[in-house]
């Protein structure tokens, strides 16, 4: 085994018994990068320097006998988290030569714990997308397959695992962005409780359903990380103050007696059939140790992706606001006057998909459209919130696909927006109830792309999904796959 496919909690006892340095470890993350991040393009920004500076660092912290599990561990972020020093680019020219003056909550959690960042993460422009491939620094290749996309829109957080191009890294996840490119390339991805995770330093998409979480290479992994960034923050107000468990010491807790439920809603007509035939090996895995099965309905579906199009959209013509070419950012060079600079700051700046949503989002906040539109969208997410606490009140958890299908090539959703947003049918519902839910790897599509499963748990119901996701995981052999690069 080599020392950049190793989990955390295998470096983390290398790293305590003195056999494997932090340094010795960045090192060989970093030769990693250098050696396959050409054809996976996973990274935006790769930070040698300071990661073996946090490194040395690191190793003198573990000397000292004061390490924290993430102590001397090297993390790649999403390049949605502002990093002091570090540029920031949230995969958009608007922000190619943007350097923060400070550090995000949850980078500042990771750096207090001593791990070690190794670079930025490619994504799609402004986490708009699902497959990384609007990113202004080019497409993410899925190493399973580099003809085939990741999945996004933290696609270069998904890739960098199944590539063993970082131990382990954090995205964001507003309509599915962690759990579907976990899906896509055999990774766990978590999504936590709305308000679990300090958003204070996290580029702002749509306030009301970012969230932060870990993509990792198996779930003991999600519990340290999650572990190590939930948490209240002053700096946050939608942060809750509620204790943050000890993920890692729930895992043991198994699944019999628990309650699993199927949304009938989300087992339909034309799901694709090798995702069908996992969930069904899921399902009966999970019969088989101990939980109880049972039909469950989301009768407001149907809604959700629409729902989410008008609310994420609104929130986003707002928050893209403040590029103005005023403060920071992308100023055009050509404009002749403060309304031009204005125009044409954003007009080159911003991609496609980025000034589609602006327009769609002013649409739908537009006086006269107001009620008829994002007023509407806000009842209805009510419902959706409503079917998941109404399923909460029979069953523990939810157990659907990540993704209607296996993941899609490279160039194949780009001439259709609506073929794109209709990837993250599954992963949407989620974010408008505020809830938490996982993606685990749970198989393979006859072209040998993997295939994820999702948890959905109630809120703030995190130690329930790690501990049913670490049974799994214990009976299976998907997670311990590699990609062949
Ligand atoms: N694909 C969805 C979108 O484009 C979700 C993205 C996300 O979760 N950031 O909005």
């Amino acid at each position: 085994m080599e020392i950049f496919d190793l989990t955390i909690h295998e470096m983390h006892e290398k790293l305590l018994a003195k056999e494997l340095s932090s340094v010795e470890a960045t090192r060989a993350l970093l030769a990693r990068i250098e050696s396959v991040d050409d054809r996976v393009n996973a990274y935006i920004t790769v930070t040698p320097e300071t990661a073996l500076a946090e490194a040395e660092a690191a190793d003198r912290r573990i000397a000292a006998g004061d390490a924290a599990l993430l102590t001397g561990i090297p993390v790649g972020l999403k390049d949605i988290f502002v990093t002091k020093g570090i540029r920031t680019t949230c995969g958009s020219k608007m922000l190619e030569n943007f350097v923060p003056p400070y550090d995000g909550t949850a980078v500042a959690r990771l750096k207090a714990q001593g791990a070690v960042i190794v670079g930025k993460l490619n994504q799609d422009e402004f986490a708009m997308g699902s497959s990384t491939e609007s990113s202004y620094f080019g497409a993410t290749k899925n190493p399973w397959n580099l003809e085939v996309t990741p999945g996004g829109s933290s696609g270069g957080s998904a890739a960098a695992i199944a590539a063993r191009e970082a131990t382990a890294t954090l995205g964001t996840d507003t309509g599915g962005s962690i759990r579907q490119p976990a899906s896509h390339c055999g990774c766990v991805g978590l999504k936590p409780t709305y308000g679990r995770v300090s958003r204070y330093g996290v580029i702002a998409y749509a306030s009301s359903l970012d969230q932060v979480g870990p993509v990792t290479r198996d779930v003991a992994d999600a519990a340290i990380m999650l572990g190590a960034v939930a948490g209240y923050d002053p700096l946050d107000s939608t942060s809750v103050d509620t204790p943050v468990p000890d993920y890692l010491a729930g895992l043991g807790a198994g699944v019999k007696g628990l309650k699993i439920g199927l949304p009938e809603q989300y087992f339909i007509e034309g799901l694709d059939p090798d995702v069908k035939r996992s969930m069904d090996e899921a399902i009966a895995l999970y019969k088989s140790l101990g939980a109880e099965i049972r039909a469950v309905s989301l009768p407001h579906t149907e809604y959700a992706v629409a729902t989410y199009y008008l609310i994420a959209t609104a929130e986003a013509s707002s928050n893209l606001a403040r590029y103005d070419g005023v403060r920071f950012g992308h100023r055009s060079e050509a404009a002749k006057g403060l309304a031009e600079m204005y125009a044409k700051s954003r007009a080159e700046g911003f991609g496609p998909e980025v000034k589609r949503r602006i327009m769609l989002g002013t649409y739908a906040l537009s006086s006269g459209y107001y009620d008829a539109y994002y007023l509407k969208a806000q009842k209805v997410r009510t419902l959706i919130q409503q079917d998941f606490l109404n399923a909460f009140r029979e069953v523990d958890l939810l157990l659907t696909p990540v993704a209607p299908t296996p993941p899609f090539r490279i160039g194949e959703k780009l001439a259709d927006p609506l073929q794109m947003y209709l990837s993250d049918i599954f992963t949407i519902p989620v974010n408008l109830a505020g809830t938490c839910a996982m993606s685990l790897p749970a198989g393979f599509c006859k072209d040998g792309l993997p295939i994820g499963l999702q948890l959905i748990g109630k809120p703030f119901g995190e130690e329930a999904i790690l501990s049913a996701a670490y049974a799994f995981e214990r009976e299976t052999e998907w997670h311990k796959r590699n990609a062949a690069l």
